[in-house]
Formats: C-alpha cells, sequence, structure tokens
C-alpha cells in the first residue's frame, strides 16, 4: 500500500467497512481498507439473520431496504455465504404476544412486506419441534440468512477487483484530518477517513458514545430437517430494547449444513471475550423452554463478540461534526449484517451527492447529541 492519498480510507473491514469499500470502489473511487483482525469483530461472531425490523420507520426503512439489497446481490453471493431465505417465525407464547403479531402482520402490510399470521394449530405444521401450547407466529417468508464473514469476503474481494487495496493486520492508533496512522508508525492520507470499526469507533473517534454489548451464540453438531426457519420469540423485542445489564431471548437459526445457531443473550458492561456460563445457561434454558429437544444435542462451539449498541437503537451513518474528514458507519447493534449494505449506499450517496432511497437524517451522527445524554 503506498502512502500516496486516497479518496477514501476505511478503518474497519467487518461487514460494514467491507461493503463500504465494496460500495466506494466501484463508483470510481480510490481506495484503502486497514483493519487490524477481522476475527475477533462482531462480523465473526454475529448471526447472519437478515432481518426486517419496525422498532421505528428509520429502523424498518434501513433494513427493508438493505434486505432488498442483499435479494438483488444474492446471484453473486458466493456458495460459502450460504445464503438461505428460510424465513423468520415470530413466535407468540401467549394471547398477548398473538397481539402484537396483528399489530407486526399490519404495519408490515402497509408497508409491502408479505406477512403470514400463523395459529396454534399451523405453527407446529411449519415448527414441529416447538414446545406444545404457543398461542402461534408471524412467519416473515422474505427474511433471509447467511454466512456473514464469507459474505464480508467477498465484498472485499470485489472492492479489490475494483482498485482497492486492503491491509489486514495492521492497528489503527490515531484517525482525523485526513490521515490515518497505524501502529508501526505508518500514515495513510485520503480525503475522506470512514470510522468503520464497529464497537471500538469511540477507541478513534473522541466523543462517539457507543457502548460494548456482549453476545453469545452457540453452534450445534448436525440436525438436517429439525429446524426449517429463524424462530425468534416475540419476547426478543423487550430483551433487545432492554436497558438492564443483562438479557437472553430465544433466538434459533438453521444452517444449510444441518447446524443450528442457538442465540441470543445481550450484556452491558462486559468487556471481555470470555464466555459467560452463568449467561450461557441462561440463554441455552430459555432455548429449551420453546424446543425441548434442544436440550439433547451436542455443541459443537460457542462464541461471544460485542455489539456496537447507541443509545436510540439507530446507527451513526455520516458526516462526524468534529472532523470534515471523517464520516462514522458504525453503531449497527444487533442489525449490522443485515443493514451492511444500505449503510454503504446511504454513506457514500451523503459523499457523491447522489439522492438516496430512503431519507438519510435518522442516521446522522449529528443528531446523537441530543440522544446521548439519556445513555
Ligand atoms: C452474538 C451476535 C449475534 C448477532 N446476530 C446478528 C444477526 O443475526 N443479524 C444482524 O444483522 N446482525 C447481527 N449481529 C450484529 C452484527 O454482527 C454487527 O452489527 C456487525 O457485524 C457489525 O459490523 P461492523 O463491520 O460494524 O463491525 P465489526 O465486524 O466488529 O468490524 C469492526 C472491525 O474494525 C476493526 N478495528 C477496530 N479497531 C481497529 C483499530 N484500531 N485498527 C484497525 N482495525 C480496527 C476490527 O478488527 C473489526 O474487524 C450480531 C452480533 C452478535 C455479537
Amino acid at each position: 500500500m503506498s502512502p500516496s492519498a486516497y479518496d477514501v480510507v476505511i478503518v474497519g473491514a467487518g461487514i460494514v467497512g467491507a461493503a463500504c469499500a465494496d460500495e466506494f470502489a466501484r463508483r470510481g473511487m480510490r481506495v484503502a481498507v486497514v483493519d487490524r483482525d477481522v476475527a475477533e469483530g462482531a462480523t465473526a461472531a454475529g448471526m447472519g439473520h437478515i432481518v426486517v425490523m419496525d422498532d421505528s420507520e428509520a429502523q424498518f426503512a434501513l433494513t427493508r431496504y438493505s434486505q432488498q439489497l442483499w435479494q438483488a446481490l444474492r446471484p453473486e453471493l458466493p456458495d460459502d455465504a450460504e445464503y438461505e431465505p428460510c424465513g423468520t417465525i415470530w413466535v407468540a407464547a401467549d394471547e398477548a404476544e398473538m397481539a402484537e403479531v396483528q399489530r407486526k402482520h399490519r404495519y408490515c402490510g402497509e408497508r409491502g412486506v408479505p406477512t403470514t399470521v400463523l395459529d396454534a394449530q399451523r405453527l407446529p405444521q411449519l415448527e414441529p419441534n416447538l414446545r406444545d401450547g404457543l398461542a402461534g407466529g408471524l412467519l416473515v417468508a422474505e427474511d433471509a440468512v447467511l454466512i456473514a464473514p464469507c459474505a464480508a469476503r467477498f465484498l472485499i474481494e470485489r472492492a479489490q477487483k475494483h482498485g482497492a487495496e486492503v491491509r489486514l493486520g495492521a492497528s489503527v492508533v490515531q484517525m482525523g484530518q485526513g490521515q490515518v496512522q497505524l501502529s508501526d508508525g505508518f500514515e495513510i492520507a485520503g480525503k475522506i477517513i470512514v470510522n468503520a470499526a464497529g464497537a471500538w469507533a469511540p477507541e478513534l473517534t473522541g466523543g462517539v458514545e457507543i457502548k460494548k454489548r456482549k453476545g453469545h451464540l452457540v453452534i450445534t453438531d448436525r440436525y438436517p430437517g429439525f429446524l426449517r426457519h429463524q424462530l425468534v420469540e416475540l419476547g426478543y423485542l423487550k430483551s433487545a430494547h432492554s436497558i438492564a445489564r443483562d438479557s437472553v431471548a430465544f433466538n434459533v437459526q438453521p444452517r444449510r449444513t444441518g447446524q443450528i445457531l442457538i442465540g441470543s443473550s445481550r450484556q452491558y458492561g462486559a468487556e471481555h471475550k470470555d464466555v459467560d456460563e452463568e449467561i450461557l445457561e441462561h440463554m441455552l434454558a430459555r432455548a429449551r423452554e420453546y424446543m425441548p429437544a434442544l436440550g439433547t444435542m451436542a455443541a459443537v462451539h460457542t462464541r461471544t463478540g460485542f455489539r456496537a449498541a447507541t443509545p436510540d437503537k439507530l446507527p451513526l451513518i455520516g458526516p462526524w461534526p468534529g472532523d470534515t474528514t471523517v464520516f462514522l458507519a458504525t453503531g449497527h447493534e444487533g442489525l449490522g449484517i443485515t443493514t451492511s449494505l444500505a449503510t454503504a449506499r446511504i454513506l457514500v450517496d451523503q459523499i457523491t451527492g447522489e439522492k438516496s432511497e430512503i431519507p438519510i437524517e435518522p442516521y446522522w451522527p449529528s443528531r446523537a447529541g441530543k440522544e446521548f445524554s439519556r445513555m
């Protein structure tokens, strides 16, 4: 990598940095990407659920737009990205949760997302291994799953084909004023510097208020046919919104191999990557409540990662008010795999002055000053 100026230097080659590199490079810009260790990022730990969420209009717009970008990209994705349009079923335990099913069904229908309400008889026909006595659910057929590190690798490689230069194993110690400085003293100049360092973004751009939110994921041995859809308890929304230190929810994903990913946990204030046995057991107990046979399965691997959480649950995409050369693409919490492609599109739109498909203002970092005081 030469020290000459690039149009854009991206710090972070997780799924968000990779998508940005691809988008900038394909639009003809000279791009450099730097990452110290992609295996340590959230992308290597995430579940790979491409999911439409409706916590707010802005969250819906970004997730839906990005999901459609993934659908368009699907024919080009490599086989090992294992994109599977398996759909999500939001599982309702009782009548109160069925009311939420109906609300989601109306909300999605009004915005062109096809969903199907499942009653107590239909749910076990689609997922026979769920426990008896559940009230029903909502099938969101266009949701999908993929293996995020493979998708990120594909995006980086495509960026390289369009001239991007990639420097892995390089730690950034400082960025700003059009410069990125590496730990070995090497400096890279760019007209624009993108902070896509996920949960570590505040270490490089002071004042970015992101908290690390740790998650655990268990990967089982192969049980082909056991699970057909991504299943998420409706209580997941309470867990994701919770400001309590620790929370867990039933969230399971089928993989092409027959393996099952079991999530999910959320912890603030847990800075170490080690597996926390207590929260892990709590998470697995919740999973067994919904699918008792999970308790008989062999786990082959457990991984942890850090989500980058903002106070208003929306990512930070756009110019950083403190430095005209710095742009942010971070703060995606539990949705960065879903929203990476849309993040890249709207970030590059802002820089090239093109009109975006969705309103971009809700994601501007400058909104944050008002919100962060509540964190
Ligand atoms: C358990 C779990 C399950 C999840 N499930 C899903 C899901 O199903 N669907 C979904 O959409 N999202 C999910 N997420 C969230 C998703 O994984 C993240 O939002 C997404 O991966 C964020 O991508 P990123 O590129 O911003 O960050 P990361 O993947 O963390 O990448 C940041 C990169 O920056 C690099 N970096 C940081 N500091 C420096 C530095 N100083 N110098 C050089 N490089 C640096 C790191 O090495 C890293 O590679 C999940 C997350 C977790 C933890």
